[in-house]
């Protein structure tokens, strides 16, 4: 678990260009879903209702890669709910509908509600069923701690891909942690100032490599094993490191002028040994062979952030588009895990067999390190409980993990001039 940092570097690049962000958040409306609870009348087995508010744009109707939530085989009314622990007050929602052209169909008829404390009350609007896009619905703002997509079925039974519930945002300006997480959290932060003297001369943490990128991060999959890989595996083992990413930047969503409601993440290189372990021959992403560095795959230097930390990859085959910011090393046999600005190494058996594990616990306290969050082997900040970033205590981010790396921001925005 222990983090390795190129602190070498740190004094290097000191000197290195930030970007702007292309907008504040307070200009921008806010998909408020991600803070939800997703439930519903009635989910598949196989599928799940958290897919309707991961914050996955789907690549069709027909999603064969992510996530699904439907109702197969029932039929009629169903409905599918987010709910809030506080009000929110939304102007929009767009709705993504599954429809496989089988069992699962767009509904008959659709529409939204919104819970007015004691019951459900429609929404008016303009109620499309287009399938492979958002249908978007604009109303007068409301204020609910619910919103609920019911549906009466047609063809089929009916299911959602995604649900986004679009306002304007709590304006969470300063710092307002709960009162109970002021002492720890600021016992947390004298300890890392008091441990890593370069902590603001350093130019590399998570944080640098979003802000460069105007609200994007770009991985390089460093397949440290002599395993085959198909195109679906490739498919998933995306899809999966974008669930978990997304996690911690849900944290930032709407926080302390945090400029982005969403970072995309990008796979756009795998590094391998022998170009023959991966099945697929399209050129969805960049293939580097035999790269040899720690004696592992790694994807080409001179497309590398940790490499360039300027943020210019003019060497780069592609252009600064096919660079990458972090790398997703995933070693056979390899226990535990590692993580720091280079990004995360965790075992390749362990990541396979976690695809579809809603919290991959070592991935998130790995991420947790690239951003600068420390370790705590020796001791506990008072009244703390157990804690992601506590190895061993907790398997996803708890509250105080999530202040903690908000603290973070809090120390570092000013750099960005945000
Ligand atoms: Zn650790």
């Amino acid at each position: 678990m222990r983090r390795l940092r190129s602190v070498i570097l740190a004094g290097l690049v000191a000197a290195g260009t930030f970007l702007l962000p292309a907008a504040p958040a307070s200009a921008a409306p806010v998909n408020l879903a991600p803070s939800a609870s997703p439930s519903a009348s009635y989910t598949s087995p196989w599928e799940n209702v958290a897919a309707i508010n991961d914050g996955i744009d789907p690549p069709s109707s027909n999603d064969t890669v992510n996530r699904r939530w439907g109702t197969w085989p029932n039929t009629g009314e169903q409905w599918a709910l987010l709910t809030w622990s506080q009000a929110q007050t939304l102007t929009s929602a767009q709705v993504y509908f599954f429809d496989d052209n089988g069992g699962v169909r767009v509904p008959a008829s659709w529409r939204l509600q919104r819970w007015t404390g004691s019951a459900y009350a429609d929404i008016p609007g303009t109620y499309a069923t287009a399938t492979n896009t958002y249908n978007t619905v604009t109303f007068a703002a409301v204020s609910t701690t619910r919103l609920r997509v019911l549906m009466q079925s047609g063809q089929g039974s009916v299911g959602l891909l995604e649900v986004k519930a679009i306002g304007e945002g709590a304006p969470q300006t300063g710092w307002n942690p709960p009162a109970n997480l002021v002492t720890p959290l600021n016992e947390v932060w004298q300890h890392v100032e008091s441990t890593y003297p370069n902590l603001y001369g350093f130019r590399n943490y998570g944080w640098d490599q979003i802000m460069a990128n105007r609200g994007s991060i770009n991985y390089c999959v460093r397949w440290d094993t002599s395993a085959t890989v198909t195109a679906a595996q490739r498919d998933q083992i995306h899809a999966q490191l974008t669930r978990q990413f997304k996690k911690w930047m849900d944290v930032m969503a709407g926080h302390n002028g945090w400029p982005y409601s969403t970072v995309p993440l990008k796979v756009v290189g795998w590094a391998v040994r022998d170009r023959a372990q991966l099945q697929w021959s399209d050129n969805s992403v960049d293939i580097y062979v035999n790269d040899i560095r720690e004696n592992a795959p790694q994807c080409a230097e001179p497309c590398g952030r940790f490499f360039n930390q300027s943020g210019n990859y003019p060497n780069c085959p592609g252009g600064a588009s096919h660079h990458y910011d972090m790398s997703l090393w995933l070693t056979s046999g390899f226990g535990g895990g590692a993580g720091g600005d280079w990004g995360q190494r965790i075992g390749s058996e362990y990541f396979m067999s976690n695809l579809n594990t809603d919290n991959v616990h070592i991935l998130l306290h790995e991420i947790g390190h690239s951003f600068g969050l420390d370790d705590f082997y020796d001791w506990t900040p008072t009244g703390v409980g157990g804690f992601l970033m506590k190895a061993g205590s907790a398997s996803q981010i708890t509250e105080f993990d999530a202040w903690m790396f908000r603290d973070w921001w809090r120390h570092l925005r000013s750099r960005y001039g945000v």
